[in-house]
């Protein structure tokens, strides 16, 4: 007996000591995780107001836990590092790697992330047939309890009736509707989670859309969903002002500039809708719409889809919903927000992206998943933004908006997502995985006030301005606050982290400038080139017009990639795989670093990247040949982007859009990562690790090799 209990008790002993040997496994397997997300929120920046006290609750999750600056991927854009947060791999594998790729058959842009389809509606091409047969089918059966007389009756109405339906059907049912694919590679965190039995709900993660669904839990998507208008969001400017120009414009966003044929009284005008993808004709659907200025022109009445209300200047609607009309059958749901800028003595009307409705969405059209749940949230919360990018950068961007604008659309936003943050972080889900835009957007926009150096400084508004990104970070830590007071009432562990940094983006480059100038970019003489601007990723025709693919060896394209004009890859392609290639890719390297602004004696290119130091893995079709990465203060033009050839080589970037991360250096612009637990390891968190921690906390197992590493 004695023996038995000396021995139970080393067992206990030895069993006790193990588990404190590795307290960390044992406890992790059952444990809920928080997994918040920030877009653009930079290390150097979040450590400095940390450090005066300005954020609180970031300081004391550094104290308690951990804080480190977080590694991005190559090349340190939204969609290409949340894509490898999501799946754990690199871009090389995900197929993310820019917001372009290029189809190398017709040096033509692409979008990276989705590929556009055509999907049957309904039955397709046999819908009229299907239909005619179907009313034969239910009124001829109707027949037969008839007598005779009757029942020849009613076959002969039968036989009239589905005629009718083959006309009708092949008049208001469409045979296909438009489709998106995600060509996003790689297995979400939470769906390996998921498919583990733990349960999840994942909000706004970008390039998430189409959603995709998983066994438990729910998601939201993030960045890629479209407004109305298929663009990453189009606002409306309604104006009176005669041959309105935009102020300071730079025409590389799109804003559907609207005029009013009067400044007072009724005023008849109607709103673009979506393009008719389902018959072709006409090819955008239009609503009417009315505004009648008051009598004493100190408000204006808007009357559209059957809702009236009435605006003074500076005011913004309430949810507004819009119907478009494809014809009596079908129609495309959609909300938006006005705000009236002046009534006197022009009349300014802003309306914000249409959003598509969530309780009333299109067939096919998916932005959670289950379906049902985007609906769902509106009943409990309320109408939200479905829109991915939801907060207006354009209209402030091209000089329609004001600051205080922007600063109100961004605040409600956010309120508004913060309300289902608050919800869910009190469910009952193992994982909670939530990613705020607002840090990314109020620093493209704002930068510009922070940096006396930026050619768009402007010493007026920074008084009431300068402090904006401060402001949005102490938003940031607040809601960071909600989180950790969460995190600790469930014993849950807590990431706070970001995709990528931010830079002031005070000069662009255009590569394909330097490329013509130094005879890699050969130029047909004589060829007029229009300015570009993004609405041409949607109307191509002749992309690169001027460009004489016979002699050309290079070109660039996306946010800082360079491709080479190889043979048996582009269809005109010149370069010989093997030593010419390699031989060529040297050669650029060396050259590119040493590019020198001339006004300055500064290098604009920190580092010239080949991808097989970048990736691992990657398809050699796609993935380009070279990344460019830039030294602060310089950014790839978006003429570059788009495939422009400016005079310049270098330009001053006079924009509101003024800060930004896209082509800069990862070593310059680097995320946050927190946690709330100390690390034994001394990495520095790559963006790609956050997948196997988690997991990791789960008890979970990865579903392939991963790119990342477990922070423990
Ligand atoms: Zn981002």
């Amino acid at each position: 007996m004695f023996k038995y209990d000396a021995a139970l008790m080393r067992w206990t002993r030895f069993l006790f000591a193990v588990a404190l040997l590795f307290p960390l496994p044992l406890a992790a397997a059952q444990q809920k995780v928080i997994v918040l997300g920030f877009d653009g929120v930079d290390a150097r920046y979040t450590e400095k107001w940390m450090n005066e006290g300005k954020l609180p609750n970031l300081a004391r999750l550094r104290q308690m836990g951990t804080f480190r600056p977080l590694r991005p991927t190559i090349p340190a854009q939204t969609p290409v590092s949340w894509s490898t947060f999501s799946t754990g791999i690199d871009p090389g594998r995900t197929g993310i790697f820019d917001f372009l790729r290029r189809d190398p058959k017709t040096y033509l842009p692409l979008f990276a992330a989705f590929d556009e389809t055509k999907e049957p509606f309904l039955l397709g091409e046999k819908n009229p047939v299907l239909a005619a047969v179907a009313v034969l089918i239910v009124l001829s059966l109707l027949a037969l309890i008839f007598r005779r007389a009757a029942r020849v009756v009613i076959l002969a109405i039968a036989v009239i009736a589905a005629v009718g339906a083959y006309v009708n059907t092949r008049r208001y049912i469409p045979i296909s509707r438009p489709g998106v694919i995600n060509r996003r590679q790689g297995i979400p965190f939470w769906e390996a989670a998921a498919n583990a039995g733990k349960k999840s709900t994942v909000v706004h993660v970008p390039v998430t859309f189409p959603a995709h669904d998983f066994p438990a839990g729910e998601l939201l998507s993030g960045l890629g969903v479209p407004d109305l208008s298929g663009r990453i969001g189009k606002p409306f400017y309604f104006t009176s002002e005669l041959d309105f120009h935009r102020a300071g414009s730079s025409n590389e966003f799109s804003i559907d500039v609207v005029q009013l044929e009067d400044n007072k009284g009724v005023i008849p005008t109607k709103i673009q809708g979506p393009p008719n993808k389902l018959f072709g004709n006409p090819p955008y659907i239009f609503i009417p719409m009315t505004l009648t200025v008051a009598d004493d022109r100190n408000s204006v009445e808007i009357s559209v889809s059957g809702q009236k209300f009435s605006l003074r200047p500076g005011q913004w609607s309430g949810w507004t919903e819009f119907v478009f009309p494809f014809n009596p059958l079908i129609k495309v749901h959609g909300i938006s927000r006005f705000h009236l800028i002046s009534s006197q003595p022009e009349l300014k009307l802003y309306l914000s992206p249409i959003n598509f409705d969530p309780r009333k969405l299109p067939p096919g059209f998916k932005i959670s998943a289950p379906r049902a749940w985007a609906s769902e949230l509106a009943q409990v919360h309320g109408l939200y933004k479905t829109l991915g990018w939801q907060i207006d950068t354009w209209a402030i961007s091209e000089g329609f908006a004001t600051e205080q604008m922007f600063w109100d659309d961004m605040n409600w936003t956010v309120t508004q997502d913060r309300k289902m943050f608050d919800s869910f972080l009190n469910n009952d889900s193992d994982l909670l995985v939530q990613q705020f835009e607002f840090p990314d957007r109020v620093g493209h926009v704002f930068w510009r006030l922070m940096d006396p150096q930026h050619p768009a400084y402007n010493a007026t508004l920074v008084p009431q301005w300068g402090d904006a990104l401060q402001r949005a970070y102490q938003l940031m830590d607040s809601i960071v606050g909600d989180a950790m007071q969460a995190a600790e009432k469930h014993h849950a562990a807590l990431i706070v982290l970001s995709d990528h940094g931010f830079a002031s983006f005070r000069k662009s480059v255009n590569y394909n400038t330097w490329l013509v100038t130094n005879g890699y970019l050969s130029l047909k003489t004589g060829v007029q080139v229009r300015e570009r601007n993004v609405e041409m990723l949607f109307d191509q025709g002749q992309f690169w017009e001027n460009v004489d693919w016979s002699k050309t060896r290079v070109y660039a394209m996306g946010l800082g990639e360079v491709y080479i004009n190889l043979r048996g890859r582009e269809a005109q392609g010149i370069v010989q795989p093997g030593e010419e290639y390699d031989a060529l890719k040297r050669e650029l390297k060396q050259k590119l670093v040493a590019m020198v602004d001339p006004e300055t004696g500064d290098h604009p290119v920190r580092r010239v990247l080949s991808r097989e130091e970048v990736y691992r893995q990657f398809d050699p079709n796609m993935i380009p040949d070279l990344f460019v990465t830039n030294n602060d203060g310089y950014r790839v033009s978006w003429q570059t982007s788009l495939g422009g050839i400016p005079k310049q080589l270098i330009e001053p970037n006079k924009q509101v859009w003024s800060g930004d991360h896209c082509s800069v250096d990862p070593e310059i612009v680097k995320g946050i990562f927190f946690y709330n637990r100390k690390l034994n390891t001394d990495r520095a968190p790559y963006i790609a690790d956050v997948y196997p921690t988690v997991l990791g906390l789960l008890g979970v197992k990865a579903p392939y090799e991963l790119d990342g590493v477990e922070l423990r």
